[in-house]
């Protein structure tokens, strides 16, 4: 396939977005290689969720290219679907369908989206399922599940797309203390599969595991990029030393 043979699984070139009149993304830059984890950290409102919503296009940028795959983001709605498919999202909260179980959470979007029968849309829902260990919950309601498990859910679910590339959003920061580790465990071993991943996180233990580079975003821009011995060793901006020294 050609898109195999592509090494760069994400650009961004000049990206800029405005809210209104509120310049929210300024130049950014950025070449994410097939199989690279790159974690983004930065204080709240520094646009980082804005930064991770373009390059599935949940939001919209005004300027500069985003190419996700190969395939450059812009106003023709087929890219747009192809992208959604290959580009797993997982938020903060959860999002699953609370009146779906489990196992139909984990089926809905293989099945209208990718058009997979019932039966291969649960098998593999299933073996995602024990991938992130939680198959005999499959029959239960997400409420019914603890805030770790359910999270484990949102991953499985979106790995039952088959994406290319994941998407984290805080994927912890709703969670209880003793819940981070289970979701960060998995996030780990999904590292570890060989999947291309941009994770908004400040769980630095985590960036220090398993990022290949550290972004930190302020302002709408990215000050710093750095391998993590680089990042947390020696960081070059102020304002990146401060956001350290306020976090770690
Ligand atoms: P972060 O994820 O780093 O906390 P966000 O990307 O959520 O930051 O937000 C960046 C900035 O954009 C914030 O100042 C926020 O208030 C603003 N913002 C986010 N979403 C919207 C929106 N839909 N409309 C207007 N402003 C927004
Ligand atoms: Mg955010």
């Amino acid at each position: 396939m050609e898109q195999e043979k592509n090494p760069i699984a994400i650009t961004l070139r000049e990206v800029n977005k405005w809210y209104g009149e509120f310049h929210v993304l300024k130049n950014l830059n950025l070449d994410v290689s097939r199989g690279e984890r790159i974690v983004i950290c930065g204080p709240s409102g520094s646009g980082k969720s804005t930064m991770i919503r373009c390059i599935n296009r949940l939001e919209e940028h005004q300027k500069g290219q985003i190419i996700v795959d190969g395939i450059e983001l812009n106003n023709d709605i087929k890219n747009i679907d192809q992208i959604r498919r290959e580009v797993g999202m997982v938020f903060q909260h959860f999002n699953l369908f609370p009146h779906l179980t489990v196992l139909e959470n984990c089926c809905l979007a293989p099945m209208w989206v990718r058009k997979i029968p019932r039966k291969e849309a649960e098998a593999t829902a299933m073996e995602y399922l024990e991938r992130v260990k939680i198959p005999h919950q499959a029959k239960k309601f997400p409420g019914q599940l603890s805030g770790g498990q359910q999270q484990r859910v949102a991953i499985a679910r979106s790995l039952c797309m088959k994406p290319r590339i994941m998407l984290f959003d805080e994927p912890t920061s709703a969670l209880d203390p003793e819940m981070i580790k289970e979701v960060l465990d998995t996030m780990i071993e999904l590292a570890e599969s060989g999947m291309t991943m941009l994770c908004v996180t400040h769980e630095m233990g985590f960036a220090k595991t398993v990022a290949d580079r550290v972004i930190f975003m302020d302002g709408g821009e990215i000050i710093e990029m750095n391998p993590p011995d680089e990042f947390f060793n020696h960081p070059q901006h102020e304002r990146t030393q401060l956001f350290l020294s306020q976090i770690l």
